[in-house]
């Protein structure tokens, strides 16, 4: 750190992505990326657009929005898209909260939350999970302040109810409760429909998952036009241009290709049942995923050394360190070679 950064920032604690290795070719299954690439006729959007680099992007984004509006049924209003939905919750924790705010968000969650809370000078509370890492939706009622909750949560891959988000969201009529849905596609059930209901209710969706564009960097939201207007806002004095113009080809291309991306999320679901039954076949516990990844912990090996000798074998998966759940790891789902290769290194840590 240099001696010219301001106070404010000099104690932050940044986030911590997983790791993105150089050394060596891993079986990567740390950090929630699709196995399955890009459809082809994203690829060739991307190609096409980069031949009109001299020129800036639509800062309306506006095929985007009406593309993604009419997949979800909503008006074009309805739709805000982003660099990465991290942008979309930076910018709702910036709007929705701010300094001296308030905003509450469970204490296992998405470690982003607390960054962003903390950059803004948020006064944030953690709600502790349950015993079996559920969320019990009645600590969210009434609140006075920005309700942050990942659905399916990570990196549990536990879900709530569209029933169970609207319990929340109608006891929260004077905050805006934000329904971070990453990972919605691999088997959750949205709560996009409640949007046009509640007027305090923000959903974010993101295609770095489900849609094989984590180096792409696009997120969208879907809520009433006020909150969306909102997020236009503060784009608009930031970044008017932070969608690239080949992210925005990309995505318009992903959104028309609906259906190669659903049903890659299909292969990763069964993928997921086949690579639960054979862990839990070893001997671990795996706690009900509705994600792209899996949340594991051995009878035989601690979550520590489970991640140091799967890495020193090629296979990387993401330790968290934290008291509550330094027993587990999580565990992207691949393709089923992929996932061959795990169970094996794993059999051999076990011996067995
Ligand atoms: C991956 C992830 C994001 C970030 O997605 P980007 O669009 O890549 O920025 C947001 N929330 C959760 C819970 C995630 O796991």
């Amino acid at each position: 750190m240099s001696r010219y950064l301001i106070d404010q920032y000099q104690s932050l604690e940044v986030y911590v992505p997983g790791e993105q290795p150089r050394d060596m070719q891993y079986v990567k299954l740390n950090t929630n990326e699709s196995p399955y690439p890009p459809s082809p006729a994203v690829i060739d959007a991307v190609t096409k657009e980069a031949g009109r680099l001299q020129l800036y992007s639509d800062p309306t984004l506006m095929e985007l929005r009406e593309a993604i509006a009419g997949l979800y049924g909503v008006k074009r209003e309805n739709v805000y898209a982003s660099n990465g939905s991290d942008d979309i919750l930076n910018f709702a924790f910036m709007a929705f909260a701010g300094k001296g705010g308030r905003a509450y968000f469970p204490d296992i969650s998405y470690g982003f939350y607390k960054v962003f809370g903390d950059l803004h000078g948020v006064n944030y509370t953690t709600i502790p999970l349950e015993e079996d890492f559920s969320i019990d939706p009645e600590k969210y009622h009434n609140l006075d302040g920005l309700v942050v909750i990942a659905n399916p949560n990570a990196p549990t891959g536990v879900a709530l109810s569209v029933e169970e988000i609207e319990g929340i969201v109608k006891s929260n009529p004077n905050n805006v409760v934000l329904i971070d849905e990453a990972y919605v596609d691999f088997g959750g059930e949205s709560c996009v429909g409640l949007t046009t209901k509640y007027d305090n209710l923000l959903v974010c969706q993101t295609f770095s998952k489900s849609r094989s564009m984590a180096g792409a960097r696009l997120g969208f939201a879907i809520a009433d036009a006020g909150l969306i207007g909102d997020l236009d806002r503060i784009r608009n004095t930031t970044n008017p241009y932070n969608v690239n113009r080949m992210t925005l080809s990309a995505g318009v291309a992903a959104i028309q290709d609906n259906d190669y991306y659903m049903d890659n999320c299909r292969k990763i679901e069964a993928t997921r049942a086949e690579t639960v039954r054979r862990l839990e076949g070893l001997g671990f516990t795996v706690i009900p995923s509705k994600a792209n990844f899996i949340f594991a912990k051995s009878d035989k090996v601690d979550g520590g050394t489970l991640y140091r000798e799967l890495k020193s074998r090629g296979v990387l998966v993401r330790h968290f360190e934290s008291p509550r759940i330094k027993d587990f790891n999580r565990i992207t789902i691949g393709t089923p070679e992929q996932m061959d290769v795990l169970v094996t290194k794993i059999k051999e840590i076990l011996g067995v």
